[in-house]
């Protein structure tokens, strides 16, 4: 007896053959996709859905966000990006207890799966909050507590406060929930920290087994700042000192030089291609099509909402194939499916879920979502390739599934109570921004 079945879908698979089958047929049992195609599976199933006039495809992957900046929305727009930091970011950031966390990250995460996200990697404080919400969102989450110091003389690995709170969450939620939450190891930037401080996370990234989540060159001024102190580009000198010895996910990369490309590729680093970030604050425009030239696995994030304002990973696939289109002048670059590649195979990739995530395929996890096309912004479908590349919205999103589990269908969540986050938000709000 199959959980659900799926019928009468366009499957937009994702696949190594990129199959795409329209009338299609998606069994589901204990969490898993058992079948996709076009014949109907013998099995009876629990439940039957209905897919006509829908397109399902993988759940998507935001490979870089800061869940709880949720928070700030709208908060400081418009400012160049030292002074958005310093001046309004921080001072807010400075003020928050690790219950403000909680329920910001559960705000989020009922946003990103209303808009057909299934993962993401998260960077941001209070980690053993971030994990609970983590756990109790639903989603796959890598999260990670990013490591600054800017005084190397009072720095002690040992004793520094992200260093007890990744011991605390390794031990208690690292690979929680059959490995839906997995905790990484972040730097938050080269700017923000040195070599000695480097070293040590590294080397406790590589002794555990965990991922690395990284800023890199977001803006041209970090880029040259190091180069100026080091003499070598930020991405030279941290891999000189072990940062991307595991799997790493590197943000932004706006100034790789190529050296620097051909270094990541090597290392196997994924790039989390912020493009909607990136614009707003005026960082400048990734060399993405060099990136995938060279064999740079790029994949794609919305970055905190502060910057941003959502976190509807459609706009980034539609920006992030227009914006290579518009600065190299060629509208062949980053064709429809490639940008849907990197929302979802290669975000995959970087979390180091590509056998479970990613794709429409018998074994990997049942976590897809359903687009309508039946809306008038999304109707006809002529290549449903680019109907989801192109004039798909987050709104456009039907139905989310994690594991088999619908999370959210058509405006409703079955396992989050958002009016009563919502409440939850409002009281933190008063405290942060109007006390
Ligand atoms: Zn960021």
């Amino acid at each position: 007896m199959l959980d659900t079945l799926i019928k009468n879908v366009t499957a937009v698979t994702m696949d190594d053959e990129k199959n795409i089958f329209a009338d299609a047929f998606i069994g589901i049992k204990d969490g898993k996709i058992t079948y996709v195609g076009t014949d109907l599976p013998a099995e009876e199933a629990a439940r039957v859905m209905d897919g006509r006039g829908m397109i399902a495809m993988p759940g998507l992957v935001n490979t870089h966000s800061h869940a709880a900046m949720s928070l700030m929305r709208g908060y400081a727009d418009d400012y160049v990006l030292q002074e958005w930091l310093n001046d309004h970011v921080f001072p807010i950031e400075g003020k928050l207890v690790p219950d403000d966390v909680y329920w910001a990250m559960l705000w989020t995460q009922a946003e990103m799966l209303a808009c057909g996200t299934v993962a993401y990697t998260d960077m941001y404080m209070h980690l053993p909050k971030m994990a609970q919400a983590a756990v109790d969102g639903g989603l796959y989450a890598n999260i990670s507590n990013g490591a600054m110091c800017f005084n190397p003389a009072g720095y002690d690995f040992d004793t520094d406060g992200v260093t007890k709170q990744n011991l605390e969450v390794l031990e208690k939620f690292h690979g929680a929930d059959n490995g839906r939450v997995k905790l990484d190891v972040s730097i938050h930037a080269e700017y923000t920290s040195f070599p000695g401080l480097w070293q040590d996370f590294s080397k406790f990234a590589g002794e555990n087994g965990l991922n690395m989540h990284i800023h890199l060159s977001e803006t041209k001024s970090e880029h040259e700042g190091c180069i100026a102190k080091y003499g070598k580009t930020p991405a030279a000198v941290l891999a000189e000192n072990g940062v991307f010895d595991t799997r790493t996910t590197a943000a932004h990369c706006v100034w790789l030089s190529e050296e620097d490309m051909d270094l990541l590729r090597e290392k196997q680093v994924t790039v989390a291609h912020n493009p909607v970030s990136n614009l707003k604050l005026a960082s400048g425009i990734a060399p993405v099509c060099k990136m995938r030239e060279k064999g740079v696995r790029v994949a794609l994030g919305t970055d905190g909402v502060c910057s941003n304002n959502n976190h509807d990973l459609f706009e980034e696939i539609k920006l992030a194939a227009l914006l290579q289109k518009g600065t190299t002048g060629d509208p062949r670059v980053i064709p429809a499916y490639d940008a849907l590649y990197m929302a979802t195979r290669a975000g995959a990739f970087a979390q180091g879920r590509e056998q479970e995530i990613g794709q429409l395929k018998a074994g990997f996890d049942a976590s897809l979502i359903l687009v309508d096309t039946k809306k008038p912004g999304m109707y006809p479908v002529h290549n449903p390739v680019s109907t989801l590349a192109y004039s798909a919205r987050g709104g456009d999103v039907y139905l989310t599934m994690v594991r088999g589990k619908v999370l959210y269908e058509n405006g409703t969540y079955t396992a989050l109570d958002i009016e009563a986050i919502r409440q939850k938000m409002e009281p933190i709000l008063n405290r942060l921004f109007r006390a």
